[in-house]
């Protein structure tokens, strides 16, 4: 930043000093030149030599220029060739061509040949020229007496009738030389003090933009380092405070990730260590004692290999949904259908544990989704609502139209949710019971893949619980038919 802006100085600087030693001259050079060509025009509007005598007058005093009129005719005599008409003469401006052809006295006076000669010489020059209005260049050279003095001359020449009249205007011009000199020496002073204050600047800049950058860099890195205890608390403008806003949610964030992700892994790895240990004692039982070898035993062998395979497949279908890895195979279906088919898998848990699974409906709806997703929906709210249901197992499965949707609600009776723990059950991993009891199996994840599967359908799902009483899970999809029965 510090460089950026000492470049941007530099360069500024730089750019008005080439501006004042290279272009003033040339710019005030022009400017002059345009006052002189203003005059004369004013000028030669005048038609008669009191005009013209009153507007030289006017006209000398407000630009401060000398101006002289003569009247010139080459017919004429010598002594009658040229006529004076009216000379100004401004004060300021003493040393310039029209003084010296009144000031050449009295050797050179105005009447006398010499003098004289001067001028009728540079009417002729004019005139050899072919041109009515000539500027005279102050090149000593040509003028080697310095007849027309400082500043800028120029000659005019008008034609009335036989005779002509001939202005010499002259303006004056301050040497620019100087003015350049005094600017730069100006400059140099300025420029020490603006490079100091953009230094200045630079300092406070660096402090109030990147000070809290480096903060939040520093932050950042304990972040990076999974350090989730990194606070950023930079401040001092918006963009800043914006960020700062932004990235301590983003660690809370990625804190709560972890803060799950660690308890699955102890929830997976407690869930699979106990499946495994009695597999493995009662195979092992079974091996040593032909007597175990019996029904009984390998149904626990063969359940407990099942809670794995559901455990270790909720954890694959999730990460599957999540990276799309699965695309949705959509068709027409009859979600009432699928529904009572999917019932029909808790049929033996009916007859064995004395479960009530209900279904009401009173139509039979058609929706355009995945069979195997919709009814993975279904079966992962009605395995909660068995695991969470009340002493009376009951788990109530019901069918609404609401206009063109139709909303499936699973309802139990059980011990419900605490609204603190509403909003949060559909996160990836979260569990209500963190204690995790054996006999509320699950592995977190059910209620996320159920979220992102309905999301996939372009549905809403959503809970409504009371302590103690019971709670209602529910999603809605688009109706695509229906059909009363
Ligand atoms: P889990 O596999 O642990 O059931 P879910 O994602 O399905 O994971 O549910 C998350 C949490 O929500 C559960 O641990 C449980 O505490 C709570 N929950 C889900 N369904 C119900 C229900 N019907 N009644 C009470 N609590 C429930």
């Amino acid at each position: 930043m510090l460089l950026i802006l000492l470049a941007m100085t530099f360069s500024t600087l730089l750019l008005i000093f080439l501006a004042q030693t290279v272009f003033l001259d040339a710019i005030y050079q022009e400017y002059k030149e345009e006052e002189l060509i203003d005059i004369k025009d004013r000028l030669l509007l005048q038609t008669d030599n009191a005009g013209r005598a009153k507007a030289a007058s006017a006209l000398g005093r407000e630009h401060i220029a000398c101006i002289a009129i003569y009247e010139y005719s080459r017919n004429e005599s010598a002594a009658k060739r040229l006529i004076p008409v009216y000379n100004y003469e401004a004060a300021a401006n003493c040393n310039c061509v029209v003084h010296r052809l009144l000031t050449l006295r009295p050797k050179d006076h105005l009447n006398s040949p010499g003098n004289s000669r001067m001028i009728i010489d540079s009417i002729e020059n004019t005139l050899a020229q072919d041109k009515s209005w000539l500027l005279v260049e102050n090149n000593v050279k040509d003028d080697p007496k310095n007849i027309m003095g400082n500043g800028l001359t120029g000659i005019a020449i008008q034609q009335e009738g036989e005779k002509m009249v001939v202005y010499f205007i002259n303006v004056s011009t301050v040497p620019m030389t100087a003015t350049v000199k005094t600017a730069n020496t100006l400059l140099l002073y300025t420029g020490v003090v603006v490079i100091f204050t953009t230094l200045l600047f630079a300092f406070i800049l660096a402090l109030w933009i990147t000070k809290p950058i480096e903060k939040i860099n520093e932050s950042a890195k304990k972040l990076a380092k999974s350090d989730y205890t990194a606070t950023f608390s930079a401040r001092g403008y918006k963009e800043i405070d914006e960020l700062s806003n932004t990235l301590n949610r983003a660690s809370k964030e990625l804190s709560k990730v972890d803060t799950l992700q660690k308890e699955l892994i102890a929830n997976i790895s407690h869930d699979l260590r106990t499946p495994i240990t009695l597999i493995a004692g009662y195979a092992e039982a079974m091996r040593d004692l032909p007597s175990e070898m019996n029904e009984e035993n390998l149904t626990v062998i063969i359940d407990e290999s099942n809670r794995m395979k559901a455990l270790v497949n909720d954890v694959l279908d999730i990460s599957k949904i999540k990276e799309g890895v699965l695309p949705l195979c959509l068709q027409e279906l009859s979600l009432t259908d699928a529904i009572l088919e999917e019932l029909t898998r808790y049929n033996n848990l009916r007859k064995k544990d004395g479960f009530v699974i209900r279904f009401l409906y009173d139509q039979n709806v058609w929706v355009f989704a995945d069979k195997t997703r919709i009814t993975q929906v279904v079966y992962n709210l009605v395995n909660n609502a068995i695991n969470y249901c009340g002493n009376d197992k009951t788990v109530t499965v019901t069918q609404r139209i609401l206009e063109n949707r139709v909303r499936i609600s699973v309802i139990d009776t059980g011990g419900g949710i605490a609204p603190e723990h509403l909003p949060l059950i559909w996160d990836r991993y979260y569990k209500v019971d963190k204690s995790h009891k054996r006999a509320t199996v699950g592995s977190g994840l059910g209620l996320s893949i159920v979220k992102e599967i309905v999301a996939q359908h372009k549905g809403s799902c959503g809970v409504g619980s009371v302590l103690g009483k019971g709670s209602t899970f529910w999603f809605e999809l688009e109706i695509l038919k229906q059909e009363n029965l």
